[in-house]
């Protein structure tokens, strides 16, 4: 943040911080050295809704200096006229609930000290998390936690050992099957519905930033256990097995 901080500052452009999703961990004494620099931002966004525990839509935009929200503005006569101090003059929204009630509830309710060990809590059972990942032959992580978010996939040992040792074209082709696994497996656990994954695409520098299909999962909830998180590296590596995919990643693995 404070390289980016930096050149924004050369540069005399506006520095905004998406911290919609991380936000909320400035509040943890423990890790809001992470956010070096996020001081230096013009505004700064935060919801409210992610790790704030409130319900949807509690979306914030903070702004250094006020008057800059008059950036974008839109008036008419009939409905926030010029002068009124509607928020509906700066949003896509107009009539809208007083969403920032519940923020303030929650604040008044469990009070920094409160949010900041659920914070805590969740990074550091990310941290657990991504250690019980490193103990599995057939899990790879593919990015370390540095809040409580963490990404890896399903990779059975003798594929990875071919990953690691096999021709380029090869391993291109174990990328590509693995991909498809990975995402056949996240589709077989939304379908069976005891438990939830998301999906995305990285590019790690340790595979050569090749496009790669994780598994990624947000531990925000303080009542996920490390045994619920055990239960479904066992339900994936279930549902693995089963994918018609599966057997095709065997049979290159072995032969090549
Ligand atoms: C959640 C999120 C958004 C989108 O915000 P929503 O209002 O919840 O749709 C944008 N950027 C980041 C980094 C986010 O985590």
């Amino acid at each position: 943040l404070n390289r980016l901080a930096d050149i924004a500052e050369q540069a005399q452009c506006h520095f905004h911080v998406d911290a919609a999703w991380g936000g909320a961990s400035l509040l943890s004494e423990r890790y809001r050295d992470l956010f070096a620099g996020i001081e230096r931002a013009d505004t700064v966004t935060i919801d409210a809704h992610k790790q704030l525990y409130v319900p949807m839509g509690s979306g914030m935009v903070l702004f250094r200096q006020p008057t800059l929200a008059n950036a974008i503005a839109q008036h008419a006569n009939y409905i926030v006229r010029k002068g009124s101090k509607d928020l509906g003059r700066h949003t896509l929204e107009g009539s809208r609930n007083a969403m920032s009630l519940m923020l303030h509830s929650n604040l008044y309710l469990l009070g920094r000290q409160g949010l900041a060990r659920l914070i805590d809590a969740s990074i550091e059972k990310a941290r657990q998390f991504a250690d019980l990942i490193h103990q599995q032959a057939d899990f790879e992580l593919i990015s370390e936690p540095q809040l409580c978010l963490l990404t890896y996939r399903y990779v059975p040992p003798e594929v990875l050992q071919a990953l690691r040792e096999g021709a380029a074209p090869v391993r291109q082709q174990l990328h590509e099957l693995l991909n498809t696994l990975n995402q056949d497996i996240q589709a077989r656990q939304w379908a069976a519905g005891t438990s939830f994954v998301s999906r995305t695409h990285l590019k790690p520098v340790q595979w050569d930033r090749q496009p790669t299909t994780v598994l990624r999962v947000v531990l925000a909830n303080p009542l996920t256990t490390l045994e619920i998180l055990e239960n479904m590296l066992e339900e994936q590596r279930r549902l693995a097995r089963q994918s018609p995919f599966w057997q095709t990643l065997q049979a290159w693995a072995t032969v090549n």
